[in-house]
């Protein structure tokens, strides 16, 4: 059961300014399945994924572009459309005091989601309990997680926080972004094998985009041949299954969501 919130959760005034916002989209219906929804891309991200196609967030060093006060402003002046808010970023949980602005949003009764990476499961099992639904991306085979990320140890980070998030009692997606040049079928099948016998029972695949990505190098491979037979062998493995044809908008279009009250 989710816990209640109380006057003993009411945050001291140094956390405030507990994430930093690289942008905010203030209205989609893609980031958060069957709803409408406001979300925050947090800035900053531990990892430096090849086919990243946010790379303007991924720094740590960059500072907020707009302040946590404002953005909860402008999330305010829209609930009556969009009541749900989801973390982005970026890595969400790179902040540390991420679980500040959950407080505060649930404080203001905003129902709240994440979408996460899996890179701090300890992080990720704190919020948890506060959060209305939770997007983990898993990106690979955990033996194959350096080839994407460039960060050693990442698979096994993203699967103690797979095991956390199946663990908990939150409605959850499990979801792997998908480049030809860094997966291939049967890497993707045994992926999906694998998440099934773990409990995963909503799975999303999201085709990567082919330009703008953080890695300029990669290149654009075309898919495999007959997708729809792939598709239909993997999703017969789970309770839902969603192919998406892109991730998340390109950073120009984040930035063309970014919006100021
Ligand atoms: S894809 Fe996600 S986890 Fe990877 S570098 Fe980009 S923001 Fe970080």
């Amino acid at each position: 059961m989710e816990p209640m919130i109380g006057s003993r959760h009411r945050l001291p005034p140094s956390d405030r300014e507990p994430v930093r916002v690289g942008a905010v989209s203030p209205l989609t219906i893609s980031e958060w399945p069957g709803r409408v929804c406001a979300i925050i891309f947090c800035q900053g991200c531990a990892w430096r994924c090849r086919y990243c196609d946010k790379p303007e967030l991924v720094s740590v060093r960059e500072p907020a572009r707009l302040g946590w006060q404002r953005t909860l402003a402008m999330l305010e002046a829209r609930r009556r459309v969009a009541n749900n808010v989801v973390l982005g970023g970026g890595e969400p949980l790179v902040q540390r005091n991420l679980f500040s602005a959950v407080m505060q949003l649930r404080e203001r009764d905003f129902q709240v989601g994440l979408h996460t990476a899996g890179i701090f499961p300890e992080r990720l099992e704190k919020v948890l309990p506060w959060l209305q639904w939770v997007a983990l991306d898993i990106k690979a085979l955990e033996e194959d997680y350096l080839a994407t990320t460039r960060v050693s140890g990442s698979g096994r980070k993203a699967m103690a926080s797979l095991e956390r998030m199946l663990a908990s009692a939150v409605p959850s997606e499990c979801r792997t972004t998908v480049h030809w040049q860094l997966m291939d079928e049967d890497r993707l099948i045994r992926l999906a094998d694998r998440l099934a016998a773990m409990g995963v029972r909503d799975y999303a695949i999201q085709l990567a985009r082919t330009r703008g990505n953080l890695d300029p190098g990669l290149e654009n491979r075309p898919a495999p041949v007959n997708t729809e037979a792939l598709w239909k062998e993997i999703g017969a493995r789970f309770r839902r299954f969603t192919v998406r044809e892109t991730t998340r908008p390109a950073s120009r279009e984040v930035n063309q969501g970014f919006a100021v009250p």
